[in-house]
């Protein structure tokens, strides 16, 4: 018999607020901690959608890209996070421009698991990309997390559990937790490299529970959610939009 224990997780929601971060503070769409020494990331172009009407010009595609700093996440702030040993800051980046990614389309995802204490010398301006979908670009914003347990999606309940009263999964921009499935799912992710079922780790999202959006756009209205291997973070990540 399914307990309502297994079906819990803690999640974290970033609460997001305008304001003026630096590269030392965690934050959406602020100043990277990026040495000069390192290159950029960059997309290749590969899964570029020459067909999407809102690529700004087809001719973007095949070229490449670079991504724009989204997400910065200190361990000091954010503990919750799979660090790996000798890491202590998540940056995540998003190639603005429309991709074909599994069966769903939107911004790529990189992300960097960093030693914020080897950087020496920052880069001294970050790369711009020369078009962008403003939909995915977020504005800058400070956080303020707030800690709670969350309850798994219906979807992903047994059929016992699922007639309870429960509080509804968060939409919101959050580690942790679990997918709000909106217009899919569930559908359980296996990781290409191990096989291990991927979990939920980092949901950005257009809509959140404080009213102070990001202004990006996932989907239809929906959650840009990346799914990472429990067994190895450094395995291939997932991307799901819903
Ligand atoms: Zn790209
Ligand atoms: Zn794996």
């Amino acid at each position: 018999m399914a307990s309502k224990e297994d079906f819990t997780r803690p999640a974290v929601l970033l609460n997001p607020l305008a304001g003026e971060p630096t590269d030392a503070d965690s934050h959406i769409g602020g100043p990277m901690l990026w040495p000069i020494d390192e290159p950029w990331p960059w997309c290749d172009g590969e899964r570029h959608d020459p067909e999407s009407p809102g690529v700004p010009g087809a001719d973007i595609a095949g070229i490449g890209m670079p991504f724009v700093g989204a997400v910065q996440l200190y361990r000091r702030d954010f503990p919750e996070l799979p660090f790996p040993e000798g890491t202590d800051v998540l940056q995540v980046f998003l190639c603005t421009l429309e991709h074909t990614l599994d069966d769903c389309y939107g911004p790529d995802v990189r992300l960097v698991w960093r030693d914020s204490t080897s950087v020496v010398e920052l880069i001294e301006e970050e790369p711009e990309p020369p078009v962008r979908e403003e939909i995915y670009t977020p504005t800058v914003n400070v956080l303020e997390p707030i800690r709670f347990t969350e309850y798994a999606h219906s979807f992903d309940r047994p059929e016992e559990l699922r007639d309870e009263d429960w509080p509804e999964t968060s939409a919101g921009t959050k580690i942790g937790g679990w997918t709000c499935w909106w217009q899919s799912g569930p559908i359980e992710f296996t990781c290409p490299e191990c096989g291990s079922v991927q979990r939920q780790m980092l949901a950005l999202a257009t809509r959140e529970p404080s009213g102070e959006d990001v202004e990006w756009s996932f989907g239809r209205d929906g959650n840009l959610n990346i799914l990472t291997c429990p067994q190895d973070v450094q395995h291939p990540i997932r991307l799901w939009i819903d």
